[in-house]
């Protein structure tokens, strides 16, 4: 049994003495310490000095269907019993898995019928990087290598995962990106936009494809891979010009769409997948976080019956996890995804929760602090600025304002994450609309005091 109970100071000391933190600066977290999370439920955490933190981000935009669910530590449990672990190599499969994949494949929008399973949302595009790449050596075209993605967009941070996204900083460190990945500019109009008009501006990064597509040649690209809703680059939500053309381009040079809905997936966009919110039609989608709440790590590929087919006939697809298809994870996502349809929380989420907390959030923009409120089903993301009507951004490094209001909001038991000068928001799809009402009023009192700290 873990003990809970150990002092906090005597757990940031450990903490700091032996743990690693992703996305971290060891040293910084070292002189303040660690705020411990000892236990949870619905959308509260609770620290271990006793504090109820109100979670606006669902762990790591993953907790879906809200903590403390009984039914998923059951079924973890009972399939721990049954059959703990057994691989999917070999020719060997297991009931969990073969379920899974019937269920995912029934959900998926279009055709995407087959399942790769995968440990997590960055091992998934790896995995959708090497299935790309394999399918066109398959058809006979290995010079179609090439895959296409966009600046400030996230897919993970392995080799694969950290190369196909564009992270500055991740790139930065350690010879990333990988060969063949090339970048193109995001939609975030509220940034980058200039002059153009909001629609302009999306008709203009999206030809930015077609360019890099005829820069590159047509023959040597094999994929474009995208968010539906940038998550981790700020909830960035593209004009209503970008998508459509994107798919006109995709489609009229033969290029592969892989759609990264690790955060967009399992309601998050108010439907069970972004692609249907947004009208896009991909042949491949990763998916991971929301598949299981984040109760226990999972990642999918789900592909096309056309790719999966040239994959199946072709040679042994030389590629796959230890933990590809584990079995408890599969238990765990099916009963996660029992939870969501037959509970009717992605539907409530869309037709109840996602309007009642676009109108509170959309209300922070009257804040002196806040530049544009956008948001997507239950992903939102506010733009700090000292300027709103020039659109300007704060003088001196990018994000000290956001990481102040990040402070604030974690000294009001909020947790919002900053990501540069915008803050966002992802809660559980469960939240209720009086946690709603809390959220916002915590919201601006951290953007009062925000406000209070810069002048
Ligand atoms: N893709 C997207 C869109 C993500 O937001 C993330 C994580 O935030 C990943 C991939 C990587 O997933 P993981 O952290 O499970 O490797």
């Amino acid at each position: 049994m873990i003990d809970n109970h150990l002092p906090t100071a005597e757990l940031q000391a450990l903490d700091a003495a032996h743990h690693m933190h992703p996305f971290t600066h060891g040293a910084a977290l070292a002189e303040k310490g660690a705020r411990i999370i000892t236990s949870a439920s619905g959308v509260w955490l609770q620290d271990s000095d006793g504090a109820r933190i109100l979670d606006a981000m669902a762990g790591l935009w993953c907790v879906n269907l809200g903590y403390g669910r009984e039914e998923l530590v059951e079924a973890a449990a009972r399939q721990m019993r049954q059959l703990p672990f057994y691989n999917t190599f070999f020719q060997t499969s297991h009931v969990p898995a073969i379920l899974l994949a019937k269920k995912l494949a029934e959900l998926a929008p279009g055709d995407l019928n087959h399942v790769f399973f995968n440990g997590s949302g960055s091992d998934s595009n790896d995995t959708n990087l090497r299935l790309v790449r394999h399918y066109w050596e398959l058809r006979g075209k290995p010079e179609k290598f090439n895959v296409i993605s966009r600046w400030n967009g996230y897919h993970g941070s392995t080799m694969g995962g950290g190369s196909l996204g564009g992270m500055k900083g991740i790139h930065a460190q350690g010879g990333l990106p990988i060969p063949g990945i090339h970048h193109i500019d995001q939609p975030d109009w509220w940034s980058e936009g200039g002059d153009m008009s909001p629609e302009e501006f999306g008709l203009s990064r999206a030809r930015q494809l077609e360019e890099k597509i005829l820069e590159l040649g047509p023959d040597t690209v094999a994929a474009f891979i995208a968010e539906p809703v940038q998550g981790a680059g700020g909830v960035i939500v593209a004009p209503e010009t970008y998508w459509p053309e994107i798919q006109r381009i995709v489609k009229e040079y033969g290029i592969l769409l892989i759609l990264d809905e690790v955060i967009t997936g399992f309601g998050r966009t108010g439907r069970w997948f972004g692609a249907e919110t947004l009208g896009i039609t991909p042949d491949i989608m990763t998916v991971a976080k929301g598949i299981t709440s984040g109760y226990i790590p999972l990642g999918a590929s789900l592909v096309s019956d056309r790719i999966a087919q040239v994959i199946d006939e072709g040679d042994e697809f030389a590629h796959g996890y230890t933990y590809s298809g584990h079995p408890v994870a599969c238990a765990v996502a099916l009963e996660n995804i029992r939870l969501l349809e037959e509970e009717g929380i992605i539907a409530r989420a869309g037709s109840e929760i996602a309007p009642y907390l676009k109108e509170k959030w959309e209300s922070l923009a009257d804040h002196p602090l806040v530049g544009e409120a956008k948001i997507v089903g239950l992903m939102g993301s506010i733009a700090l600025t000292p300027d709103k009507a020039s659109r300007a951004k704060f003088k001196g490094d990018a994000g000290t304002v956001g990481y102040i209001c990040r402070e604030r909001c974690f000294a009001n038991n909020l947790v919002m994450r900053h990501v540069g000068d915008r803050m966002v928001i992802s809660p559980p799809l469960v939240i209720t609309k009086e946690e709603i009402d809390e959220l916002i009023a915590r919201a601006r009192l951290s953007l009062d005091e925000t406000l209070e700290r810069i002048e």
